[in-house]
């Protein structure tokens, strides 16, 4: 099976995917966390990229597109993936789609994860990681917005999309998540 998760910053992607990999074993991809961990590690693309997560920018299409498609050839995506903070714009749906075609496969369902901006303001200042300040904030939920929103609504044009209320407990979420999946899988 594979998912793409969708969400605001603290809408409780990372908690959901963790549930998705317990009960389907289907590994967790977060671009998110691959690129903070490359630049705890101090890698070349730690260093490339860190400019733009300190300040709540999108990192380059291209560079997160190459990461996500190398970290999907991987064994361990054979049987499907949670992709959590990818696609997040336009560019990076049609890259994906175009990969995903490639080795015959698709998407099976989109999950959008949609929690109300009062609420997300509240988890993220409580979460408090050092990209959390104020204003980089700010700048992701509007990078959210506009740019996010486009690519979800691709997805929703093709019918994947499942608008799950994200508001709840962790459980109360993932089965409103399950609910969504496609029958057979
Ligand atoms: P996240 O943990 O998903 O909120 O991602 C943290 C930061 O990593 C974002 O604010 C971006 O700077 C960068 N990032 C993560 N995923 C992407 C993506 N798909 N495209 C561009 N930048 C990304």
């Amino acid at each position: 099976m594979n998912l793409i998760l969708f969400g605001a910053p603290g809408a409780g992607k990372g908690t959901q995917a963790g549930n998705l990999w317990k009960k389907f074993g289907i590994p967790h991809i977060a671009t998110g966390d691959i690129l903070r961990e490359a630049i705890r590690k101090g890698t070349e693309l730690g260093k490339e990229v860190a400019p733009y997560l300190e300040v709540g920018k999108l990192a380059p299409d291209a560079l997160v597109s190459g990461l996500v498609l190398e970290r999907l050839s991987a064994r361990d995506c054979e049987g499907g993936f949670v992709l959590d903070g990818y696609p997040r714009t336009l560019p990076q749906v049609e890259v994906l789609e175009e990969a995903l075609k490639e080795k015959k496969k698709r998407i099976d369902r989109v999950i959008s994860l949609d929690v109300p901006q009062e609420v997300l303001l509240q988890r993220i200042m409580e979460r408090g990681r050092p990209d959390d300040n104020m204003e980089a904030m700010r700048r992701r939920l509007v990078d959210y917005r506009n740019l996010t929103e486009q690519a979800k609504k691709e997805y929703a044009a093709r019918n994947l999309l499942a608008a799950i209320d994200g508001i709840g407990t962790t459980e109360e979420v993932f089965e409103r998540i399950l609910a969504s999946l496609p029958q057979n899988s």
